[in-house]
This record gives C-alpha cells, sequence and structure tokens, in this order.
C-alpha cells in the first residue's frame, strides 16, 4: 500500500508545485488520485472501500507519502474520510449507500463542516441553528474556513437545536446552501465559507441521534486525528531530505556544510526528531486501530508532538539550506509553509494538551 502511494507521488510530481499552489480542486491530481483507487481506503468495504473498516494505521501511512509528495493531494484524500466518516458510523443504510461509494471512487467530494466565525476551538459554541417545521429541517447560519467548500459534493454540519449539537447531511446543491472564498493563506488549500439561508432538508438528512453529534465528531477524530501526525511526519522527512542533499553537496570554508559541526547537529537533531514522532505516530495509528476512541489521548499527543516537530525540523533545514531555503515555491519553501496551518487545525496544540493533561491527571 505503502508502494501504491509512493508511485501516486512520483506521478504527481511534476504538478505537485503547480497544485500546493491552488484553492481550488486540481483536476490532474482529482484524477491520478482517482485512478489509484486509494480513496478506497476511506470508505468501508461493503460501500466500496478497500478493508473492512476505515483502517487508521493505513489511512496514517499513506497520508506520510502524500504530504511528503504534495499538500494538495493529501488534503485531498484526507477530507474524503474527515468528510464522510459521521455517514460510515452514524448514517442510516440508505445514506451510506448513497454517498460512501462515490466517495471511495471520488466522484464526489466530501467536507465536515464544523467551525464558525465564533466557533473554533470550542465547538459548543456553534449558532447554526436546526429547527423543524411542517416535518422538514430548516438549517439557518453560516460555517467558515471549510474544507473543499465550493468543491465538495455535500457537507456534514453541525447544527444547534433544542435537543443540542446535531450533525445533518446537506448536499452542496441544496437551495439556500452558498460557498465563497475563504481568505487566501500562506499554504492556498481549498477552503471555503458556507452560508445555510433556511436551507429546507427531509428528515432523512439527520446523521445519528439529535442532540449527540459530539459523539460522532469525536469518533472522526479518533481515527483521523493521529492521521494529521502522519503528515507531519512525512513533510518533516521531505524536508530533511532536502537539507541533506544540500548539506552533503554545498562546501564552504573548503568542504562540505555536513562536516561543519553546528550543520550536523542541526540534522542530527531533526533526524531524531522524525524518528521519535514516527515511533509515537504509529504506535497511536495502530492503538486505533482496535480502539479509535479508547486511544483518543494518544493520536492527540501523537498529532502535538509530530506537527510542533515538523514545524522545527523545516525551520532548521531552511537554515541548513541558506538562501536556497528562501525560494519562492521551491520543495522547501512551501514545506515550511505547509507545516504552519497543521499546529492549528484538527485541534490547536495548546488545546490538545488541556486534555492530554486531563487525561494524565485521571491515570495517576
Ligand atoms: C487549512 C485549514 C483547514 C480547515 N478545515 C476545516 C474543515 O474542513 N472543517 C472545519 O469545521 N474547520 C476547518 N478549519 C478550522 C479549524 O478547525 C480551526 O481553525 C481550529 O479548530 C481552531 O479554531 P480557531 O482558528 O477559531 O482558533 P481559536 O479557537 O480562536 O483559538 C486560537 C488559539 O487560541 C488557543 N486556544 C484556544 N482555546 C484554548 C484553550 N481552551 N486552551 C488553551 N489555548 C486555547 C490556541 O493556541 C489556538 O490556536 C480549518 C482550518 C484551517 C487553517
Amino acid at each position: 500500500m505503502q508502494d501504491e502511494a509512493r508511485a501516486l507521488g512520483a506521478a504527481v510530481a511534476d504538478i505537485a508545485a503547480e497544485a500546493d499552489a491552488m484553492s481550488a480542486i486540481h483536476p490532474g491530481v482529482r484524477q491520478a488520485l482517482r485512478d489509484s483507487g486509494l480513496a478506497g481506503l476511506m470508505v468501508p468495504a461493503a460501500y466500496g472501500g478497500r478493508a473492512d473498516q476505515v483502517d487508521p494505521l493505513a489511512v496514517c501511512l499513506v497520508r506520510e507519502v502524500f504530504m511528503r509528495a504534495s499538500s494538495h493531494l493529501d488534503s485531498m484524500f484526507a477530507l474524503q474520510g474527515i468528510g464522510s466518516y459521521a455517514i460510515t458510523v452514524g448514517g442510516t443504510d440508505e445514506q451510506r449507500a448513497q454517498w460512501l461509494p462515490k466517495v471511495a471512487s471520488l466522484e464526489t467530494l466530501a467536507a465536515l463542516a464544523l467551525t464558525e466565525e465564533n466557533a473554533g476551538s470550542d465547538l459548543k459554541n456553534v449558532s447554526t441553528t436546526l429547527t423543524e417545521k411542517d416535518g422538514s429541517l430548516v438549517v439557518r447560519g453560516a460555517k467558515s474556513f471549510i474544507s473543499n467548500a465550493g468543491a465538495a459534493d455535500f457537507f456534514v454540519t453541525l447544527v444547534s437545536e433544542e435537543a443540542g449539537l446535531s450533525l445533518v447531511l446537506v448536499p452542496a446543491d441544496t437551495p439556500g446552501l452558498t460557498t465563497t472564498p475563504s481568505p487566501e493563506l500562506i499554504a492556498p488549500h481549498v477552503l471555503g465559507e458556507v452560508g445555510f439561508d433556511d436551507v429546507v432538508l427531509p428528515p432523512e438528512a439527520r446523521l445519528g441521534v439529535p442532540g449527540k453529534a459530539m459523539s460522532l465528531v469525536l469518533g472522526t477524530l479518533a481515527v483521523f486525528r493521529v492521521s494529521v501526525a502522519g503528515a507531519a511526519c512525512g513533510l518533516a522527512a521531505g524536508a530533511l531530505a532536502e537539507a541533506a542533499r544540500h548539506a552533503r553537496t554545498r562546501e564552504q570554508f573548503g568542504r562540505p556544510l555536513l562536516r561543519h559541526g553546528p550543520v550536523a547537529q542541526l540534522l542530527a537533531d531533526s533526524w531524531n526528531d522524525v524518528e521519535m514522532a514516527r515511533l509515537l505516530t504509529y504506535q497511536a495509528a495502530a492503538a486505533a486501530r482496535s480502539d479509535a476512541a479508547g486511544a483518543l489521548n494518544r493520536s492527540s499527543m501523537a498529532k502535538v508532538a509530530a506537527t510542533e516537530a515538523a514545524s522545527r525540523v523545516v525551520d532548521r533545514c531552511v537554515q541548513v539550506m541558506g538562501r536556497w531555503g528562501l525560494v519562492a515555491d521551491s520543495p522547501i519553501e512551501r514545506y515550511y509553509r505547509q507545516a504552519r496551518p497543521m499546529r492549528i487545525y484538527e485541534g490547536a496544540s495548546e488545546v490538545l494538551k488541556l486534555g492530554i493533561a486531563r487525561a494524565l491527571c485521571d491515570e495517576i
């Protein structure tokens, strides 16, 4: 499977820089991912997927390869799982049959819409409302910074209603749903703002039990948070390979940079960081295979460790490469920009550390 992922990474190498600069879907990357069949890892075999269940370790290993090759490829792959997992675990047979095979084949693009202007880390604060009217569901409000918005075919959407927080599945072509681009980021990403102007849905649009959305959201995070760690390991390893190649070949003061002690230390510290992050990531992902919810703290640890390590590593690598580390749209400069958002999305490091510390105190 890693070989398949590497083959796809190599196949998109020529278009990776172009795709990573885009905030819309790159058709060539979409077609290549589609042809590879690897998006089938994101849904169960019963609905066209590759394994009986979505396997957090498999997703993690593939994201490690993809992120090293192209952040656009990585996020396209990841979103198929993140955006559809609530359907896999909380949907009805009809919802699964309608959407999941098309997610696996990439005919359909998925999105998960949680964040709002005033609800980021604090998701309990969402103000998009769901009301029932004449037997229909009516959604009103707005979501912000939603990956795939503008391209997605459906949005699994977090809403507030009398019973508490709930999830609904909103097809993108439902009247009243609009998308506009989010601000451009330092590392471009397919990202949009989603408006729900009295969007009317049938009762079958509900996902899971009214008022119990957080169990489905946490279920999604339990499987996919550790895959961000996998992606961060891939990014860090890619940056380190660039810097090591440079340090071996560039000479200053009569010898390769590698032979200057401080440079060697930057590289050795970085390799240590990559391997430590990778071990924790694989361990957490393996634990998540048998009990994703039970392994959530491990996954949070891996996500914090790997994304913080990736930032440290890529910063050192830029330093090792001197002025060539700064050239816009070069691989190392792309890694440098792409590392930064990973410490914020799917749980900011500081927020995850609160949960990790709570779990530590509960355990001792
Ligand atoms: C590239 C990208 C893609 C995204 N895709 C999606 C998507 O597909 N769907 C979606 O719903 N959202 C998405 N988001 C939004 C993302 O989930 C939020 O940015 C994230 O949850 C953090 O929320 P915030 O940005 O509002 O930061 P805030 O919640 O305002 O927090 C800002 C900072 O304050 C600190 N902080 C906040 N609360 C605490 C606390 N309790 N304790 C300690 N420190 C704290 C942290 O350092 C944090 O970084 C995406 C964001 C990005 C950048």
